[in-house]
């Protein structure tokens, strides 16, 4: 049986090797001049490969449509993936937040294991070949091949689509895969770039460019009702805001944004009460008594957050500790612990970790991608109708899917 797999980037490689392994002959075809453009960055270059959580964790870190994920995850879990990995000479560790990455930090020797697994099963892997064209048999509704961009064609009994979404399309990502599918005829539901830094109104940030704040806890509030709330790493920007924290707050209320305009707050001290906090400032005003209220907050933040914090208290940053007021501590007090911005917008797709939206996931087998449309159509990876948060979630997305649909070809 002859496979051809569009797209050599996680899904495509281990869709790949899966039916290779099951005795198939198989072609990846790949339009840039290497796989795995985009895996290369991930997790900052160190690639982020999965989330050693328990599988109703997992579930549990989908955006929507995890249900459909059942059969794919539970015949090719986190715990199947790592094992691929290790068995491939790619030794692996778990971070915070069950994050797992390569033990050497490095992205390239996970590309290097699923190359190298690739070759072992015969995969035969076309570089610099850019799919143009799908071809059906209309009237039978069943897959024939592909036409290349140089108009070669190559026929193919079965047809897995791994194209990825929309998002850093530098990388290769460029959205071929919808079109794909909407010329066999399936539905591609609204995408939209999600795991994605928000634009803040409020110009202080650009004082606050390149801080990164651990521990805080960020709520995110529509017309003062919470929509969002939870804890972790976020980073100022140039125009706004991103870090793990922020980007998942993306995927949950990105689509809000168009309607209305959005609050974020920023506890930066989340283990501490009001009043405790209070004691705190206290104790730090009562040992920098004679000292100007500028230089007696050094202790309370990171260097770079003390101007931005001491122009938004509304006190005099001359005024001697001593002679500042109860009202006015408890207003910096308050300040602390709900540093406020307006949410403009996200970014775009060129900074969205993701995609959202994709191919319709009711149109698709969930045990083995095929599509219910065209006889012999597969899908695999963020092309679906499928997104989770940040860590290594989207990956275990792609290598899940892929597998299911390696194995669903059935030779
Ligand atoms: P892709 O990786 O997008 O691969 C698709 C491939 O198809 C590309 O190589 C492309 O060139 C090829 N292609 C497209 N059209 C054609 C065509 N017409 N003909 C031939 N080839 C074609 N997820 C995690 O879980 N952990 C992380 O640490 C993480 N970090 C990330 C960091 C960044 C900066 C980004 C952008 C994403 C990150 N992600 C992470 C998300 C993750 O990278 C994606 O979800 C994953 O790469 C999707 O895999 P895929 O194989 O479906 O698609």
């Amino acid at each position: 049986m002859k496979i051809v797999i569009i797209g050599g980037g996680p899904a495509g490689m281990m869709a790949a090797i899966t039916a290779a392994k099951a005795g198939a002959d198989v072609v990846l075809l790949e339009k840039n001049e290497k796989t795995g453009k985009k895996l290369f960055i991930t997790g900052k270059g160190r690639c982020n490969v999965t989330n050693a959580c328990d599988t109703e964790n997992l579930f549990a870190n989908v955006m929507e449509h995890s249900k459909f994920l059942y059969s794919a995850v539970y015949g090719y879990d986190n715990q199947a993936v790592m094992q691929f990995f290790e068995d491939a000479g790619c030794h692996l560790k778990t971070e915070r937040g069950q994050r797992v990455f390569p033990e050497s930090d490095h992205s390239s020797d996970i590309l290097r294991a699923l190359d190298r697994e690739m070759q072992k099963a015969g995969v035969k892997v076309r570089l610099n070949s850019e799919v143009e064209e799908v071809l059906i048999d209309n009237e039978k509704k069943q897959i024939l091949g592909v036409r290349l961009h140089n108009r070669e064609k190559i026929m193919a009994d079965r047809l897995i689509i791994a194209t990825g979404g929309i998002s850093y399309v530098l990388t290769g990502s460029t959205g071929d895969g919808y079109r794909f599918a909407r010329e066999a005829g399936h539905s591609v539901t609204k995408l939209s770039p999600a795991l994605v830094p928000f634009n803040i109104e409020e110009d202080w940030c650009k004082q606050l460019q390149g801080l990164s704040l651990r521990n805080v806890e960020a709520t995110i509030e529509v017309e003062g009702r919470n929509i969002y709330s939870d804890f972790g790493e976020m980073l100022f920007t140039h125009y706004g805001v991103s870090g793990p924290l922020i980007l998942s707050a993306s995927s949950y209320v990105g689509k809000k944004l168009k309607a209305k305009e959005l609050t974020l707050k920023i506890d930066l001290k989340p283990a501490l009460s009001e009043e405790q906090l209070d004691h705190r400032v206290l104790r730090e005003f009562e040992e920098n008594q004679n000292r100007q209220f500028k230089n007696a907050v050094h202790k309370l933040f990171p260097s770079k957050l003390i101007p931005v914090m001491i122009e938004l208290s509304g006190i005099d940053p001359e005024k001697k500790v001593n002679v500042i007021t109860k009202e006015e501590r408890l207003g910096f007090v308050r300040l602390i612990k709900g540093l406020t911005c307006t949410l403009t917008d996200l970014r775009d797709y060129n900074e969205a970790i993701i995609t959202k939206g994709g191919i319709k996931i009711k149109e698709v087998d969930p045990g083995t991608m095929e599509s219910k449309l065209v006889k012999g159509l597969h899908f695999a990876g963020e092309v679906l109708d499928l997104d989770a948060v940040t860590g290594g979630f989207n990956l275990q997305i792609a290598w899940s899917t892929a597998y299911a649909a390696g194995t669903g070809i059935q030779i």
